[in-house]
């Protein structure tokens, strides 16, 4: 699974991870997190993260 980075803030997306304080569970690709789901950082949506190679 591909981590993401926030375009605006920096903020590294690692499935590995997750995102607990929002309900996201470690093992979950960024593809299958909500479409309402926001950078936990800055509040930027999906659209707004890269792949990181
Ligand atoms: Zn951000």
């Amino acid at each position: 699974m591909k981590k993401y980075v926030c375009d605006v803030c920096g903020w590294e997306y690692d499935p590995a991870v997750g995102d607990p304080e929002n309900g996201i569970e470690p093992g979950t690709a960024f593809e299958d997190l909500p479409e309402d789901w926001v950078c936990p950082l800055c509040g930027v949506g999906k659209d707004d993260f890269s792949p990181v190679d």
